[in-house]
């Protein structure tokens, strides 16, 4: 046994059933096992080199897997343990929004006239379709307090790209499109891949101390060269941009746009409207705010909604309702930037976030965003007095903290992050926002229950513990993990994801 392994003596007890890589083992197969036999023939045998060519045929496959069918239900159910889910726990990837998703979505999202209508059906077949999109539209246009909702983008970062083709096609035919976007430091990393994309050069900004954009700042930097700043509300640090109403002026004045990533619409849905404070275009994520499932790049959708000024510039078709009630494309839009996906996006995510909006209700919306905060906030009380906090400003649905006490005993973010999966805990996010070296960004949204926060902030504390007083314990976990640390540079670029059998 080396050194390393002694110490997992000291680690809490493991979550999952395995307690070393060993037992992992992917191969299953032996020769000889059957899962299914088939009943004995009761027509004559047709001999099958009497239908094919023998070279065609073989006695055996080889490598073939050779299971029970217990070992297949162990096999699969094991893997499916491996991994940290919402469904088992805690889930507090800040940025990301991991929280419940309710399964009467999943409901909705199999009825059949949803899971089975297609796009190319006739329209007067699909008016329910079209108004659920339609519906989905007036509710988001409530939440914005905005006059226009596109629903085809499927991913925040698609929302992005929408929306400033969108400005880009508003400015360009005025006559100049512009050649810069703004971006603060604190935004969100796909902000300047989306602008850069959309044909523009980015200009960052730097934060002022606390966090929010510095408004001399932006006052020299708008030029008649800028299209837009991006601002993301609440930035990354959690932080609501109190001044906005004011950056919206001074953009204004120079005819340049006000962009909000509200992708983390948790915070304040419900309790305040972006299209007030006076932005022009805004995406938001539903499958953060509004809880369908997301992650492993699996199906999003990025709403994007519009002011006056850009409503002419919306993707092609839109969902209209005629006077008598029915529903219809609109593919009459002669100013559109066109479309940005096939079809009307990702339906079934719709159908999802629609009835999440319904079954939550207005006040029920405006609840949650309260016990967001409230949730967050309570993290941050309890674990202040051992973590630092490199902001002090309010805090919103997450909290930011860094590893600044704990790097006195060689302890990293990293090490922190490690340690919680032996608790039980995914970890938050790390070393994001990047103004703030070495940041932890815990977002427990509002649906876990006291008990679970008083788990993680108790975890939490204990690490702090240990730093102090065991560092190699936090600094060599995992420790109750199938697979300790990664290459993650490693399992991103070459990952294994074929089965290659071992005969
Ligand atoms: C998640 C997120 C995005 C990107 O959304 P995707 O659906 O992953 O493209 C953009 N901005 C913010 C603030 C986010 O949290």
């Amino acid at each position: 046994m080396s050194e390393q392994t002694k110490t997992e003596t000291a680690a809490p007890k493991p979550t999952s059933f395995h307690d070393t890589a060993e037992e992992l083992i992917f191969e299953r197969s032996r020769a000889g096992r059957v899962g299914y036999r088939f009943p004995a023939l009761d027509v004559a045998e047709t001999k099958l080199e009497s239908l094919l060519p023998g070279t065609l045929l073989r006695d055996d496959i080889e490598g073939e897997t050779e299971v029970s069918e217990v070992d297949v239900i162990r096999h699969f159910t094991r893997l499916s343990k491996l991994n940290m889910s919402i469904d088992s726990g805690l889930y507090p990837l800040g940025s990301c929004t991991m929280k419940h998703n309710p399964r009467i979505n999943e409901a909705m999202a199999r009825r059949e006239g949803f899971a089975y209508s297609h796009p190319l059906q006739p329209e007067h077949q699909v008016q329910g379709s079209l108004e659920l999109i339609w519906l989905l539209e007036q509710t988001m246009k409530e939440i914005f307090g905005l006059p226009r909702v596109t629903l085809q983008p499927v991913a925040g970062a698609h929302g992005e790209l929408t929306g400033i083709l969108m400005v880009r096609k508003a400015l360009a035919k005025q006559g100049n499109p512009r050649k810069v976007i703004l971006i603060p430091d604190s935004a969100h990393g796909t902000n300047p891949a989306s602008a850069a994309f959309a044909g523009y050069t980015t200009k960052e900004l730097k934060s002022n101390s606390h966090g929010t954009l510095d408004l001399d700042l932006l006052e020299r930097e708008v030029t008649e060269d800028v299209a837009a700043l991006m601002l993301t509300v609440p930035n990354t640090l959690g932080v609501f941009e109190g001044q906005i109403t004011k950056i919206a002026d001074i953009l204004h004045r120079k005819g340049a746009f006000l962009y909000c990533d509200g992708a983390n619409l948790n915070s304040f849905v419900g309790i305040a409207r972006p299209g007030d404070m006076g932005v022009d275009v805004i995406h938001s994520n539903l499958h953060k705010t509004f809880s369908t499932p997301h992650g492993g790049g699996g199906p999003g959708a990025g709403p994007v909604g519009v002011a006056e000024s850009l409503v002419p510039f919306l993707p092609a078709p839109t969902i209209e309702r005629r006077d008598d009630g029915t529903f219809y494309q609109d593919f009459n839009r002669p100013d559109s930037i066109g479309r940005m996906r096939a079809w009307n996006g990702n339906f079934g995510v719709l159908v999802r976030a629609l009835t999440y909006m319904r079954s939550m209700g207005g006040e029920g919306m405006r609840r949650m965003a309260e016990i967001a905060v409230l949730n967050a906030n309570y993290i941050r009380a309890r674990l202040k007095d051992a973590y630092h906090l490199p902001y002090d400003d309010p805090s919103l649905h997450e909290v930011v903290f860094d590893d600044k006490t704990q790097l006195a005993n060689d302890v990293h973010t990293l090490d922190i992050a490690k340690r919680l999966m032996d608790f039980g805990f995914h970890p938050p996010t790390i070393y994001f926002p990047l103004i703030v070296p070495g940041a932890l960004m815990i977002e427990p949204t509002e649906s876990e229950p006291k008990e679970e926060l008083d788990a993680f902030c108790d975890a939490m504390l204990a690490i702090a513990r240990e730093a102090k007083e065991s560092p190699e314990l936090v600094k060599s976990a995992p420790h109750t993990t199938p697979v300790r640390r990664l290459d993650e540079a490693r399992a991103a670029r070459q990952p294994i994801l074929k089965w290659t059998p071992s005969r």
